[in-house]
């Protein structure tokens, strides 16, 4: 399988702002002077020295990941990063067909907004496979372009358009992957899905806040999450926010690891990043967390990864 991240924010899709992109400007010219960079044969090695906050980007779209499996194109969630997914599979297939199967987790708008941009559900030829567990999904998809709020509608996307109304705790396939639901704890409930093929494991449990850390209480997540390659996990606050967030529907990244670790999984992915959060702060939140993780789990071996836009994992 391999997984590559689209949009990583959570709530509202977050543009760079010009003032955070000019203040790094400057620190990133101040940073060069310290160096001593004087010619262009020592700009990678500079760009190795910085702070990952100066020399990548997490990015601004709400969610979206791609699932590759044979050759299966597996979306998960409609979020605006979408727009770029639908944009690359254009040229990647340019006059030929594509066929995608799109899985939402849930309706919320961060979730679903990016869908009327995506530009292969709008091309006769192609044909698209929805699925979820929350019913009326098409009714839903169908009144977020009521012509009140989107100009063009959900019919005039003319691409080949079959919804599959799934039932949480059962399993389907697409190809040889076996995909598994479970409802999570969310206002109005999200979906995680669990992707198995040829013995690798992905778990994706975005948009999910766990109420009862006590163990019994956590052991059916744990099933859930049991032996996975990959965690993707909703960590958009740091832990003392979450305190004053409950019932916001999120989880945290302190959270995450303690999960992932007695459910032996071996690498957990931190995503749907708070829209508050710089890119400064998204990085400092994860060097918390590999803190937390050294500090109350030492022999552990479980790997830790911030979502990016454009990361991709081969599982
Ligand atoms: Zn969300
Ligand atoms: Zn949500």
């Amino acid at each position: 399988m391999k997984l590559k991240f689209w949009g990583v924010r959570g709530s509202l899709a977050t543009p760079q702002n010009n003032d955070y992109f000019q203040e790094n400007i400057k620190k990133l010219l101040e940073k060069a002077v310290e160096y001593n960079l004087d010619n262009n044969n020592k700009i990678p090695k500079f760009i190795e020295s910085l702070p990952q906050y100066m020399s990548s980007i997490i990015g601004g779209n709400t969610t979206c990941l791609e699932v590759r499996n044979e050759d299966n194109i597996i979306i998960l969630d409609a979020g605006t990063g979408i727009r770029n997914l639908g944009n690359y599979l254009l040229k990647e297939f340019s006059s030929k067909s594509i066929h995608c199967h799109i899985l939402l987790t849930h309706t919320h708008w961060d979730h679903i907004c990016g869908l009327p941009f995506f530009i292969p559900v709008c091309v006769a030829g192609n044909s698209v496979d929805f699925y979820g567990v929350h019913p009326n999904l098409e009714q839903r998809l169908q009144y977020q372009q009521d012509f009140r709020f989107f100009p063009l509608s959900f019919e005039q996307m003319l691409a080949k358009k079959t919804f599959h109304q799934l039932k949480e705790g059962t399993s389907f396939e697409i190809g040889n992957l076996k995909i598994t639901t479970k409802l999570m704890d969310h206002p109005g409930k999200s979906t995680a899905y669990r992707f198995e093929s040829n013995g690798k494991i992905i778990v994706f449990a975005t948009d999910a806040e766990y109420f009862d850390l006590n163990h019994n209480s956590l052991l059916q997540k744990f099933e859930f999450f049991n032996n996975a390659d990959v965690l993707i996990f909703d960590a958009q606050y740091p832990f003392d926010e979450i305190i004053k967030k409950q019932n916001w529907g999120h989880s945290s990244a302190f959270i995450g690891i303690d999960i992932a670790v007695e459910s032996n999984v071996k690498k957990i992915i931190f995503t749907h990043h708070d829209p508050n959060s710089t890119e400064k702060d998204l990085f400092e939140l994860f060097e918390n967390a590999k803190k937390y993780l050294n500090i109350n789990y030492s022999n552990s071996n479980l790997i830790l990864e911030i979502a990016k836009e454009g990361l991709v994992i081969d599982v």
